[in-house]
Formats: structure tokens, C-alpha cells, sequence
């Protein structure tokens, strides 16, 4: 089936479904390039995402853009959701059954997108996939979970906190036309991980990962 009418059934689901959490609040389904080789996944919209229906539009987004340019890439060309798809009220953090009852929808957009990389935005998207890791520790690395390509990154609302941050999530961001690179040409072998077990292996344990640190 086409990508974007599987996509668009997709949401359709999602507002069908009435027993979804956070009902109240607007869908920010995801939005960008169906065959994306590259998906960004936040944590879950905030308050402009929420009037807009947009993923990433406020300060964050903004950053976002404009990292995602320093690279030479283009957000139309990539594609950017979140784990949970409605705004938490006043941007709370999402609960464990809000993002379990948003995960089957996700999953299925990941199968439908079938993109070279994942790339998770903060904390909680980041132990999404990696539910050991630590993003400050593990940012800008390379991780296979179950057979995808994940590098996890800072949050742009917290890159915006500190010079530090802002320093280290550009940094981290230079690395990823590498990775694709080396993922595409089948150069590049990352870290193996189970999503289970444990999201970190030492460093030193997967030399190859260091190929891009
Ligand atoms: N923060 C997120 O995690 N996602 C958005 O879409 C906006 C802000």
C-alpha cells in the first residue's frame, strides 16, 4: 500500500479510537517525508504543537530546524512524531499507560516509514527504545535495537538551557550524515543491544561505535 494513504489510515485510527488517553487535547499525528530515511521522535507535543497540530513548532522546533539545516538536511525530507501523539496538560511528563497505549500506533508508523534511523529526542523517547540509557551519557551514539539503527540525542528544549547542552546536541547532530551514511553503504556496524537488556554496553566493549563519538 502506498506509504502516505498507510499513514493517513493510520491516524484515522488514532481518532477513532475513544479509549486513547489525553483525549482532550489535539492529535499531533507526525508529519514529514513517508519514506524518510531519518524519523525524529519527541516526547509529546507541547502547547504550539497542540494549536497547531504539528509536531516540534515552538522554541524547540525551532531549533530543531535549524540544527537539522546545519547539517544540509531539510525537515521536509526527514520525518518528526512523538511517542505519545496528544499534549499532556501543562506539559507534564507522559505516563507509563500514556505512552503503552500510544505505542502500538507508533510502532505501526515506524513499520509503515521503515526509516535508516531512529533518531529520539530526550530522555523519554530515548529509554523508549534504549530503557537503560542515559542521554547525557549516551547521546551521539549508535545503538541496534531490534535490527534499527537508534542515536539518541538530547531534548532541543533542554539544548536550550545551557551552553553546555546547546554545545553538546550540536555536536551530537554532526555526527548523523555519518551514521546514514555508513548505514546505507553497510560500512557502519552500531552497538547491538536488546531493547531489554541492558541499553549501555561500555563503550569500550563496542569499538565501533567510538567511529563516531
Ligand atoms: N516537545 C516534544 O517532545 N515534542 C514536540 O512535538 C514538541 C515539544
Amino acid at each position: 500500500m502506498d506509504k502516505q494513504l498507510a499513514l493517513r489510515e493510520l491516524e484515522t485510527e488514532i481518532i477513532k479510537n475513544d479509549s486513547l488517553p489525553l483525549r482532550e487535547s489535539r492529535l499531533v499525528f507526525g508529519e514529514g517525508n513517508p519514506n524518510a530515511a531519518v524519523m525524529f521522535i519527541g516526547e509529546a507535543p507541547g502547547f504550539h504543537e497542540d494549536q497547531q497540530g504539528r509536531p516540534f513548532v515552538g522554541r524547540g522546533g525551532k531549533l530543531l530546524d535549524e540544527v537539522i539545516a546545519s547539517i544540509g538536511w531539510k525537515r521536509e525530507k526527514v520525518y518528526i512524531t512523538n511517542i505519545v501523539k496528544r499534549r499532556p496538560p501543562e506539559n507534564r511528563d507522559p505516563l507509563p499507560d500514556e505512552i503503552e497505549a500510544y505505542k502500538p500506533y507508533l510502532t505501526k508508523q515506524i513499520e509503515i516509514i521503515g526509516p535508516k534511523i531512529i533518531v529520539p529526542l530526550g530522555r523519554f523517547a530515548t529509554n523508549y527504545f534504549l530503557p537503560l540509557a542515559k542521554i547525557t551519557r549516551d547521546q551521539g551514539i549508535a545503538f541496534k535495537v531490534g535490527g534499527r539503527v537508534v542515536v539518541p540525542m538530547l531534548h532541543p528544549a533542554a539544548a536550550l538551557r545551557g551552553t553546555g547542552a546547546m554545545n553538546q546536541f550540536r555536536e551530537s547532530f554532526k555526527k548523523l550524515p555519518g551514521i546514514l551514511e555508513g548505514v546505507l553503504s553497510g560500512t557502519f556496524t552500531p552497538a547491538v543491544v536488546e531493547a531489554i537488556g541492558p541499553a549501555h554496553p561500555e563503550k569500550k566493549k563496542h569499538p565501533q561505535s567510538k567511529l563516531f563519538l
